[in-house]
């Protein structure tokens, strides 16, 4: 079928594009190649209840018979069908849908931690521990240590179905945490805000003066990967998501707006001269950013945000990422310690 062709050639084309892309940033990438063969359509084909068919050859159809989730999903008036990925094994159906973006009335800043992650704004803030998921490479990069065979296609092997697991373990709680957070935003009609952490992998480059261990944990921090998965999952429940500068959010006391100081002995907490108290380096960097993000964002007179500033208290919930909520609709079962 000639409109095979089409689809065909676009592929072709986006791999020989990356290549280009390769070589301008100074990479030496091998001529590309398909490992496995598949077919990409988004011309001629249908969904017509349980089957798929689409078309082989003249006014001929081949017709594949879907399971039940995919039929489940697609028979959501919503969503229509936009292209099929068939390969040997396996097909894929990706689907658009119209989405009403939502009226929000207040904005959720998201600070990124190695041992947490700290969401919410001046009336809630909650602090989901994922301390778990470091455990979990530090467990992998041990048991990679001990395999001591001396055949590097061996330990290839090994060594690639450990990090698939690993991945996999990883990836799963952070699928879990993106869900959690956009049902959160869209239970309280509030906008996401990230900060816009680009170019951080180069404060942690060899040579910097850091421990090799410090770096390598700092280094395989995943975290785009929660913002990808939240920046799409945003978008399919109508969320708004914005990226927010992240300068300046730890230095300044979101209640007050003056300089807050460190500790030495309570690395993890900040002190404001002017309120005499003691905050969480962590709720302060998020509420600064819901704060900012507010501002920009949602409210661009800026008065009413102001306002706000005065009587921030939020209630503080530190939940573990296992234990985390996937549907807020009754959010009072968070454990709170
Ligand atoms: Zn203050």
């Amino acid at each position: 079928m000639s409109y095979y062709k089409l689809t065909v050639i676009s592929q072709a084309c986006g791999r020989l594009s990356q290549m280009k892309r390769d070589i301008k940033k100074g990479k030496n990438p091998k001529s590309p190649f398909v490992q496995k063969p598949y077919l990409v359509s988004c011309y001629g084909f249908k969904v017509n209840g349980m089957l798929l068919s689409f078309p082989v050859r003249n006014r001929e159809f081949a017709n594949i018979l879907l399971n039940e989730h995919t039929v489940k999903i697609l028979s959501d008036q919503s969503v229509t069908p936009r292209s099929f990925t068939m390969t040997p094994q396996s097909i894929s159906i990706s689907i658009a849908k119209d989405v009403e973006p939502i009226q929000t009335e207040s904005a959720i800043g998201v600070d990124r931690n190695l041992r947490n992650i700290t969401f919410g704004n001046g009336k809630e803030i909650i602090q989901v521990n994922t301390s778990e998921m470091l455990k979990i490479k530090e467990n992998y990069s041990h048991v990679k240590s001990t395999c001591t065979r001396n055949d590097h296609r061996i330990r290839k092997k090994v060594y690639g179905k450990l990090g698939k697991r690993q991945t996999d373990r990883i990836k799963q709680r952070i699928h879990r945490m993106s869900k959690s957070l956009v049902n959160y935003a869209k239970k309280n009609k509030a906008a996401i805000i990230f900060e816009d952490l680009n170019g951080i992998r180069k404060l942690y480059q060899r040579g910097n003066g850091q421990g090799n261990r410090y770096r390598r944990k700092l280094n395989s921090w995943s975290h785009y990967e929660l913002e990808r998965q939240v920046s799409y999952k945003a978008a399919w429940d109508g969320v708004p998501f914005y990226k927010e500068d992240p300068r300046r959010t730890s230095t300044l006391c979101p209640i007050c707006g003056g300089g807050l100081q460190g500790d030495r002995q309570r690395h993890r907490d900040l002190w404001c001269g002017i309120c005499k108290r003691w905050y969480d380096r962590d709720v302060v960097a998020a509420m600064n950013i819901a704060c900012k993000g507010l501002h920009r964002f949602c409210n661009p007179q800026g008065d009413a945000g102001e306002a706000m500033r005065g009587n921030l208290n939020p209630a503080i919930l530190r939940v573990d990422v296992s234990k985390l909520v996937t549907d807020w609709s009754d959010a009072c079962i968070v454990q709170v310690s």
